[in-house]
């Protein structure tokens, strides 16, 4: 079947330079160097998330409800291993007991460990939301750094949560590979990477920057809606025609 949907499939590296040789309807724009080939599937996949119900991911949402990338970075970490209702749920009830690092100083750390529960190990979160508002408070005069060492140098902060914070806190492209972005990139077959790390590099080299900030939010929403972990709905995906299902051996 799925000889059926994809007809033909290759890479052929040419230096930075990845061709796609698929259907017909895909053939013309099939070049990722290409511009109109990622405006067409960013299109195509948000009118899928909309069609299926998806709303935003929780660090959007917060992200829409207060200019603050302290907020985002503190909703970010809490969202580590955490199930999205949950992470809005355990950020809502954190800060409105505190929302700026002096505040959220205020608070014992069993009150933070209260308030974020049933967050994955919401221990250690607590002690670390506690550790980066002090060096926020000692080392950047209480404000969120807008860089990338500097985020990875706060306790509990990866790349992940770094690259979120300069995305959605500071509007400064840096491609956030979670769960979802590692898995949907290699099974569409932009790249071929083992971590996300590695994810991180290889979408650089080949997507356009402009995409860089809204990769994640699309990728998120269409991993829950669509291309979930196990067994895809390639029957409602509106890119199968261009996706080389790469470790997919189940689909519906
Ligand atoms: S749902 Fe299926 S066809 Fe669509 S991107 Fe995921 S694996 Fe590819």
């Amino acid at each position: 079947m799925r000889d059926t949907i994809m007809k033909t499939l290759s890479h052929q590296r040419t230096g930075m330079v990845i061709t796609f040789l698929l259907s017909e309807k895909w053939r013309m724009i099939f070049s990722m160097n290409d511009e109109h080939y990622w405006d067409t599937l960013f299109e195509k996949m948000e009118h899928a998330v909309q069609e299926h119900g998806g709303g935003l991911p929780s660090i959007s949402l917060i992200a829409r409800q207060a200019d603050s990338p302290y907020r985002i970075l503190i909703s970010t970490l809490i969202s580590l291993r955490t199930k999205d209702e949950v992470t809005l749920e355990a950020s809502a009830r954190l800060f409105s007991l505190a929302d700026t690092p002096g505040s959220m100083l205020l608070l014992p750390q069993e009150r933070i460990e209260q308030a974020i529960y049933p967050a994955g190990f919401y221990r250690t979160k607590a002690s670390n939301i506690l550790k980066i508002s002090r060096i926020l408070l000692e080392k950047h005069a209480g404000a969120v750094p807008a860089d990338q060492q500097q985020l990875l140098a706060l306790p509990g902060v990866g790349i992940k949560t770094a690259n979120l914070t300069l995305n959605l806190g500071f509007s400064i492209e840096a491609i956030c590979v979670d769960t979802h972005v590692h898995r949907i990139s290699n099974r569409m077959g932009w790249i071929s990477t083992r971590t996300p790390e590695e994810s991180e590099r290889a979408l650089q080299s080949v997507m356009p920057r402009r995409y860089w900030i809204p990769l994640n939010e699309l990728l998120v929403t269409y991993g829950q809606r669509i291309c979930t972990p196990v067994s895809p709905f390639c029957s409602r995906c509106p890119v199968r025609e261009c996706c080389a299902q790469i470790g997919v051996d189940r689909f519906r």
